[in-house]
Formats: structure tokens, C-alpha cells, sequence
């Protein structure tokens, strides 16, 4: 059976018809769910008692149960979020100033293996669905009291896809969550406020602008192909020329830019000769470089650059006349910082044996064992070759 939040407005009609309901029957129940936030057919006060009956008997409205709510210091607020079948997602909010930022999850972990990624060493579960993209938006509302009247400013104001998993694997119910978003009578947001990040699947790319009209951010993180592969394996079916030319057959919308994430590993992607390339490769688009420091992870393999290379690197890009921001680390505190999200119930191991002194602090027994052990093992090796 279908979740009621899986359904955009002309295929809640159509269903509303097919159970044997008045069409306009879908709009009220929307504005009860999408504005005054209740999401029961019990509280709609405008249907009969056969009406709610068979909205209950043909579409379900169970929600996913907040497993876990963490505020950091900072006012980043992450949830986890435990869906029907037991797996568990996380969704964040980021406030600063009037904006706030809803970091969604459209996959439970990722295919993808992003070296640099906590998300990247969870296996793919599977792809959310609308509605469970659309709940992480629905409940956050709810969990920040952010449902309230026309007048009174929003809390929530834009969205990201930059949780778990690489949205344009999962593009057709991460479409239908963004028209959701959009309508008017659903949380009526433009689309300017909502940004689809990729990181490159460039056949996907072309239908995000003018059909869907939301903004799209490239997760770039190096121009040179020997180093993207290195840090993103990705790249090697879509290497650099590949993704140019599926940027350059996208049609941005009018005064519309494409934001390149780019986060800044220490000896890996942060010289002068990179900021160079990474310009060259953006020249031929409008656009907003998006600095991030590296959030570590337990067992991450790399590590932050220092601070005067992430400023010399963000002058760089400023002195070519290109926008950038150094992006401040949010969330840190609880681990909900980009790339630090991976839900526990994975059974994946994050900690690298290859890096003893994170499994002396992050490892479990039998790892902590097995570190001993090749260390022993390379200790006794050197010994013999004196
Ligand atoms: N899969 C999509 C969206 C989710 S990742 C993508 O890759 O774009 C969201 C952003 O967080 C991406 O730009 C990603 O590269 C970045 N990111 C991943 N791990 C990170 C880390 N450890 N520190 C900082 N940013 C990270
Ligand atoms: Fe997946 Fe994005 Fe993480 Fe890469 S950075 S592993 S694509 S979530």
C-alpha cells in the first residue's frame, strides 16, 4: 500500500477516484497535511466517517518514528529517523540567520565509495521512496514546530539533497519529492530553494534544470582525473571531459548558477596547481565554489587541510572573479556535518585496520585484535630484513 506522502497531487486525485472519492477530496486532504501539519485522516474535520475510512483502508499514513533527536552546540539539530522496514536514515538542519537548511537523505547508504565519505563506507540498503523523502521534511516541520500560519516565518526555508546516497541514482523519487515540495498547495517551495547535488552521474544530470527547475551542485572535489579517481572511483566511468560536456548540455535557468562542492583534503587536493585546474574546468559555467573543510570521520583516511591552505586556496578562486565560500563546519559535535552520516544499523565496519591508532580508539575487540596482530606481524617482518 502506498504512503500518503508518496503521492503528488495529481496521483493523490487519481487514487482519491479510484477509491471511489471526489477528486477535490485530494486537496483538502493536502491542506491538512502539507500546511497544518497532521497527517491523520481522524483530524480532518471536512470528511465523513466513510471517507476517513476508506482513506485508512487504501493509503497508508504510518510515520517514521524518531529514533533519535541530537541538537550541537551551534543549533544543528540531526535526526534519526526509523522507516516501516527497520532501516534507519538521517536528516539534518542547519540554521543560520533567517535560513534554514533541511539536509535530506535520498538513498540508505550509497553505491558509491567516495573515499573521503562516511556514507561511502555503508553499502547501499536501498532507495528511499517519495515518501520517505518527503517525511524527513514533514517531521523536521513538525519537530521545530515550523507548521504554523501564513504570517509567521518559516523555520525551514530550503532544502538540500545532500544526506545519504547520490540522489540521481534514486532520480525518479527524488523527482517526485521535489514537485511535492514545490506545488503550490504542497510546502509550496520554489525551486531556487531547493538544490540536487550530485557527485557526477552525468547521463542523469541534463533533466534537473529546465524540467524540474531546481538548483543542481556538482560535487567536483578535484579537476584533475588521476586524483578524482583516486578519491571518488566514480570518475573513472565519468571522468572529467564526460561531465563536462553533460554540464554543458544542461540548460540552467536564468540567473541560475551551478555550485561545485569541493572539500579540502590535506596534500591531496588543496595546491595552488589545484585551484588552477579546478578553475579552468569551471570556466565555461556561472558559478559558486563551495569550500568545505574535511569533517574525519572514525577511521577517515585523510585529513583537514591546514587553515592558511584553505585560505590561500579560496583567494585563488576570488581573485579569478569567481564567487566561493569557505564553508564553516556545522554539527561537528554529533557527527552531522556532510559526510559524516552513516546510520548504525549498517553492519559495516567504518574503522580502516590500516590506521592503529584510530582502531586503538574507534575499533572494536576483534579489531583491535587484528591491528595488534599486523602490526606484530610488520614489526617482525622489518626485524627479518636487517
Ligand atoms: N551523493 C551526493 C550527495 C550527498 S554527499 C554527492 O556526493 O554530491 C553531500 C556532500 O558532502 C558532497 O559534496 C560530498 O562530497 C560531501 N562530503 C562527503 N564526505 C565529506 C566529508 N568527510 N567532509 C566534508 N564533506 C564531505
Ligand atoms: Fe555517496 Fe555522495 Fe558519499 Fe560519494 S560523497 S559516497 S556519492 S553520499
Amino acid at each position: 500500500m502506498k504512503h500518503i506522502f508518496d503521492y503528488t497531487r495529481d496521483q493523490l486525485k487519481a487514487q482519491m477516484k479510484d477509491v471511489g472519492l471526489k477528486p477535490f477530496r485530494a486537496d483538502q486532504a493536502w491542506q491538512w497535511i502539507y500546511q497544518k501539519g497532521l497527517a491523520d485522516p481522524e483530524a480532518m474535520t471536512n470528511l465523513g466517517a466513510g471517507d476517513k475510512a476508506k482513506l485508512q483502508e487504501n493509503i497508508n499514513f504510518k510515520l517514521p518514528e524518531v529514533t533519535a533527536e541530537q541538537k550541537a552546540a551551534d543549533g544543528v539539530i540531526k535526526w534519526l529517523f526509523k522507516l516501516e522496514d527497520g532501516q534507519e536514515i538521517e536528516t539534518v538542519f542547519i540554521p543560520q540567520g533567517k535560513r534554514g537548511t533541511l539536509c535530506v537523505s535520498s538513498q540508505v547508504g550509497c553505491t558509491l565509495t567516495c573515499r573521503f565519505c562516511h556514507t561511502g563506507t555503508q553499502a547501499l540498503a536501498r532507495n528511499l521512496t517519495a515518501g520517505e523523502i518527503i517525511a524527513q521534511v514533514w517531521l523536521a516541520k513538525r519537530q521545530l514546530e515550523d507548521f504554523t500560519d501564513a504570517d509567521t516565518a518559516r523555520k525551514l526555508t530550503n532544502i538540500v539533497f545532500m544526506g545519504m546516497g547520490e540522489p540521481l541514482y534514486n532520480k525518479d523519487n527524488v523527482f517526485d519529492a521535489c514537485r511535492i515540495l514545490m506545488d503550490e498547495k504542497g510546502f509550496a517551495m520554489g525551486g531556487r530553494k531547493i538544490t540536487i547535488s550530485t557527485s557526477g552521474v552525468a547521463p542523469e544530470i541534463a533533466d534537473i534544470g529546465e524540467d524540474l527547475g531546481v538548483n543542481l551542485a556538482v560535487s567536483l572535489h578535484s579537476a584533475d582525473n588521476e586524483t578524482r579517481t583516486k578519491i571518488m572511483p566514480l570518475n573513472k566511468k565519468y571522468p572529467l571531459e564526460v561531465l563536462q560536456e553533460s554540464l554543458k548540455n544542461f540548460r540552467l535557468r536564468e540567473n541560475r548558477r551551478i555550485t561545485w562542492e569541493y572539500v579540502l583534503l590535506k596534500g591531496v587536493n588543496d595546491s595552488m596547481e589545484d585551484a588552477e585546474k579546478l578553475l579552468k574546468f569551471i570556466k565555461p559555467f556561472p558559478s559558486l565554489v563551495n569550500l568545505i573543510p574535511f569533517n574525519p570521520w572514525p577511521g577517515s583516511p585523510f585529513e583537514c587541510s591546514d587553515l592558511e591552505a584553505q585560505k590561500a586556496f579560496r583567494n585563488r578562486i576570488a581573485k579569478a572573479g569567481v564567487d566561493v565560500t569557505l564553508r564553516l563546519t556545522r554539527g561537528e559535535d554529533i557527527l552531522a556535518a556532510c559526510g559524516q552520516l552513516r546510520s548504525e544499523s549498517s553492519g559495516r565496519s567504518t574503522v580502516s585496520l590500516e590506521y592503529p591508532s584510530v582502531v586503538a580508539v574507534y575499533g572494536n575487540e576483534k579489531q583491535k585484535k587484528l591491528s595488534e596482530e599486523k602490526l606484530k606481524v610488520k614489526i617482525e617482518s622489518t626485524e627479518g630484513d636487517s
